[in-house]
């Protein structure tokens, strides 16, 4: 029988409440937050420090891994290898997690903890406007802090039709993180729009999945989603419990890494 991912109906207490404290405490307020919090880009670490780090790390809101992310991190990109896709779509798939490092500098109380993620991990949704009912687990919309604003509880809440998802601010997580590490000077790379994209994105459920975002979505979003969906068949699909033998692949993912990156560290 064909296993079936995501399927959220009989998951750990630890899987709810992640979601249910994301939903609650995921307010603009909080991202504006964060996203402060997190751009200093003061601590500089190899890349592959930060690959092997997320060694010890489990994500608590995945119902279909109980291996550590670095697993899921080969086997991703290895599986996108074996299929044939561009080079910066393997080391996407190799590198599209490390906003997990975030836990370097969180905290429990923020989400952004080893033990509490509900700030680093799981699927995203849009702050500033009304929480669609396609987000895993609805009945928690309700707990919502930001559900009573009526700034932020319209169908376009503080946006525009058409804005572009560049421009709406997402529930924070590993992927906004990531994405401005990369997009910071200090962190030169040649990484194509494509790559920022998915890594950006790429938890948004409710946007490529479900697609309850379109009407945000600008021309360039119509370009870019399709790639989203692509790279989402890899990053749930290659998901199994056999570890991939590291040293034979680290050496090709090495020589991706020289490829896109001016340097062999980043500035988390
Ligand atoms: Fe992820
Ligand atoms: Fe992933």
């Amino acid at each position: 029988m064909d296993t079936i991912f995501r399927d959220y109906s009989n998951v750990s207490d630890a899987v709810k409440e992640n979601y249910l404290l994301a939903r609650t405490n995921q307010t603009v307020e909080f991202v504006d937050k964060m996203v402060k919090k997190y751009s200093t880009f003061d601590k500089k670490i190899k890349i592959w420090d930060i690959l092997d780090s997320l060694n010890t790390l489990i994500d608590v809101s995945d119902p279909d891994m109980s291996l550590p992310n670095i697993e899921h991190a080969y086997q991703t990109a290895e599986k996108i290898r074996q299929d044939g896709h561009p080079d910066w779509m393997q080391l996407v798939g190799l590198i599209h997690d490390m906003g997990k490092i975030m836990y370097l500098k969180g905290t429990d109380e923020t989400g952004t903890g080893k033990k509490k993620q509900w700030a680093m991990v799981g699927d995203t949704f849009i702050v500033g406007c009304k929480l669609p009912d396609t987000l895993i687990f609805p009945e928690y919309n309700k707990y919502h802090l930001d559900k009573d604003n009526p700034l932020y509880n319209t169908e376009l809440g503080i946006y525009k039709e058409g804005c572009g998802l560049d421009n709406v601010k997402c529930s924070w997580g590993h992927d906004e993180y990531l994405y401005r590490i990369l997009m910071d000077s200090r962190n030169s790379n040649t990484l194509p729009e494509e790559a920022l994209y998915i890594i950006r994105f790429h938890s948004l459920y409710a946007y490529h999945d479900k697609k309850s975002y379109n009407k945000f979505m600008s021309e360039k979003d119509k370009q870019m989603i399709n790639y989203l969906t692509l790279f989402n068949q890899y990053d749930l699909y290659s998901k199994s419990d056999i570890c991939i033998d590291k040293n034979q692949v680290r050496l090709y993912y090495n020589r991706l890494i020289e490829k896109y990156f001016k340097n062999s560290y980043l500035y988390i």
